[in-house]
């Protein structure tokens, strides 16, 4: 199923560290990692931790019947729960929730207002919801909880992931940038960090957050019951372009083809939602469900990768990649990266390559989200991985020494042609550092031209 994933068009795995263990996530790797070889294409392998997500008790018979209107009670004694109360095992939310405030279980089926509050209990009345069962989740929106950005479940899971040598580690709800902070000191470099924006809070300082991360999901599940539904498109594109500001690759998650979780054809407002993301400029689009128990894994990938393909098409895309479009950074290698993008246009090149090393200059040239594909040549596998997540970068894996400059023109042409990308007499544009093999020294472009 791996193989046919990726064949269908998957560029990242994301292993959902909330559910499984560690013994089953280190053989889905292995997997992926065979697929890999075997394709000899880097594929990117994304943690996602499960992080503070609040969960009530356990219930006398499972789960209740509820009833507008009616009171209920969170409180501090774990005995199983009944039709009035069930256990609420944090302390800390017990105690921060004020009156007025709402918690919303279930992925926001129930709603419960908070009508009056005492040491070590909540109660409240029943807005909507007909039903509750044991350990469900919950969301307290707008509330910003003194709980550590990771448990101890998560330090455990980080350690694993790490110790498996995954891409990326994502992280569940970043309320603060002290949180990406602590994330970043344990990974230590071993591996790229994905903040997962699902709280209002982190809302609130998301510059701060981008600039520390070095990617972000919109992870729209939980915050779409966080926030309003009618405010989520509105910040999906807000966020997308803040990100994309900083040549930081930007994932949109969940919902995005949750039909066919069932059905073997998206609806119209899915194939639609899929596309906007596109529009809205983002580097890549997650699904969850659809591939992780849908009944149609294979084809819901390959019904995305066709949505996106279609809507990259689209000179309204163009168009809009082209409004959007951030100025150049003061640096030698923005103004390399932002010439290729004109060069590219003027001379009709079909391919832009990148070579580098730790693959900075790919981002600053996906940054400009140009017409044709971007070929990143890199001799640091990791960095190949890694950049599967950005926007139209193809990733080669290059150990090979380039000493001259005639014979990395060569070579980048040899690779474009094999990889499909160009044809002879196409003309490609070419980036590099002299001396090679320094990172961070992107500064020449060429012409190419396939002989
Ligand atoms: P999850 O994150 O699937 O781990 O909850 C994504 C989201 O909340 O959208
Ligand atoms: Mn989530």
């Amino acid at each position: 199923m791996i193989e046919a994933l990726f064949v269908a068009g998957v560029d990242l795995f994301r292993m959902n560290f909330s559910h499984g263990d560690h013994e089953g996530h280190r053989k889905v790797l292995e997997r992926i990692r065979k697929v890999e070889a075997h394709y000899n294409h880097p594929i990117g392998i994304v943690a996602d931790l499960q992080g503070p997500k609040l969960r009530i008790g356990k219930f006398k018979n499972d789960s209740i019947a509820l009833e507008h209107g009616q009171s209920f009670r969170f409180d501090s004694d774990s005995a199983l729960g009944d039709e009035k109360r069930v256990y609420l095992p944090h302390r800390e939310v017990l105690d921060s929730m004020e009156v007025g405030s709402r918690i919303f279980l279930d992925d926001g089926k129930v709603r419960i207002e908070i009508t009056n509050k005492g040491d070590g209990y909540l109660e409240g009345v029943v807005q909507s919801g007909a039903a509750l069962s044991n350990n469900k989740g919950f969301n307290i929106p707008g509330v910003i909880l003194p709980i550590p950005a990771l448990t101890e479940k998560d330090k455990l899971d980080l350690q694993a992931a790490l110790d498996m040598d995954v891409d990326w580690i994502a992280q569940s709800f970043v309320q603060k940038p002290e949180d990406v902070q602590e994330a970043k000191d344990l990974i230590q470099g071993r591996a790229a960090l994905m903040a997962k924006i699902e709280k209002p809070s982190a809302l609130a300082c998301l510059q701060e957050i981008i600039a520390l991360a070095d990617g972000v999901m919109l992870a729209r599940g939980d915050l779409g019951v966080e926030i309003p539904p009618e405010n989520v498109p509105s910040v999906q594109k807000d966020v997308i372009r803040q990100v994309r500001d900083t040549g930081k690759p930007v994932v949109v998650a969940t919902q995005m083809l949750e039909s066919m979780i069932t059905n073997a054809r998206p609806t119209r407002a899915e194939a639609s939602d899929v596309a906007t993301a596109v529009y809205d400029g983002a580097d890549c689009v997650m699904l969850s469900a659809e591939t992780a128990v849908g009944a149609y894994p294979v084809r819901s990938v390959e019904m995305m990768d066709r949505i996106a393909q279609r809507t990259e098409a689209d000179h309204t895309y163009l168009e809009m990649m082209e409004a959007a479009r951030p100025e150049a950074l003061n640096t030698s290698s923005d103004a390399i990266t932002t010439a290729a993008y004109y060069v590219a246009q003027d001379v009709d090149a079909r391919l832009i390559v990148n070579y580098t090393m730790s693959g900075s200059t790919a981002l600053r040239t996906a940054r400009q989200r140009p017409e044709v594909p971007i070929l990143c040549l890199t001799p640091d596998l990791k960095a190949a991985r890694r950049l599967m997540l950005s926007y139209g970068v193809h990733t080669v894996h290059d150990e090979k020494g380039v000493e001259d400059f005639t014979g990395p023109a060569r070579h980048a042409a040899d690779i474009g042609v094999t990889k499909g990308f160009l044809e002879k007499g196409d003309r490609f544009i070419m980036t590099a550092g002299v001396p090679f093999g320094v990172s961070g020294s992107t500064n020449i472009l060429r012409i190419g031209k396939v002989e």
